[in-house]
């Protein structure tokens, strides 16, 4: 057969016709280089049944792992929830883990600063603390204008994301209603 023989052939609506794959979905879809390719999951040491961290609808999902590292998050088909599916945020989660922007230190920026520092976990959670417990001292209110008790605070509030799982936000509420603070909310809620 000439080169333009082989070419024709190479056509997929002609493929389709000659393979009886009017769908192309079967034969025609499939190449030297296809059936060669496993997908990633196939190795899989361990599969951990897990809930989308984005939002609210908590689509299930599978998240592989091979030696110790996670290597794919696909949709859960047992979720009654999502029955498999996810949306093109969550079905990106794997990224959320391994992406190479996915920042792994804390960083600081000084008031009047232009520049992020490094800093420790540790001095981090430092200066949140110290500053969470002044800004509540210096705003808490006891009484309202009756003598009625508030024993509240409008100083701070907590917005959170939906990346927080249910146990975090749990937390999160327990802690900031402890504080005095009234104005809780999460993205995932607006
Ligand atoms: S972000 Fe998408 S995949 Fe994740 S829970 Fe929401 S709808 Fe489901």
């Amino acid at each position: 057969m000439g080169s333009a023989g082989r070419a024709l052939l190479g056509w997929p609506v002609l493929r389709q016709v000659l393979e009886r794959d009017a769908r192309g979905l079967g034969a025609t879809a499939r190449s030297a280089r296809t059936e060669s390719l496993a997908p990633r999951t196939r190795d899989s040491d361990e599969v951990v049944r897990s809930v989308c961290p984005y939002c609210a609808v908590g689509c299930g999902q599978l998240v592989h792992v091979r030696d110790g590292r996670i290597t794919d998050i696909e949709g859960d088909p047992d979720s009654p929830v999502s029955q498999g599916c996810l949306c093109p945020k969550g079905a990106a989660t794997y990224q959320l883990v391994t992406g190479s922007y996915r920042v792994h230190n804390v960083l600081y920026r000084r008031p009047h600063g232009t520049e992020w520092e490094v800093i420790p976990l540790e001095r981090a959670m430092d200066m949140v603390a110290e500053r969470v417990m002044r800004t509540r001292a210096e705003t808490w209110e006891e009484l309202n204008d009756d003598g009625k008790p508030l024993r509240r605070t409008l100083g701070f509030a907590h917005l959170g994301g939906a990346t927080l799982d249910n146990e975090e936000n749990y937390l999160i509420k327990k802690l900031f209603t402890a504080l005095g603070a009234i104005q809780i909310e999460n993205q995932a809620r607006i």
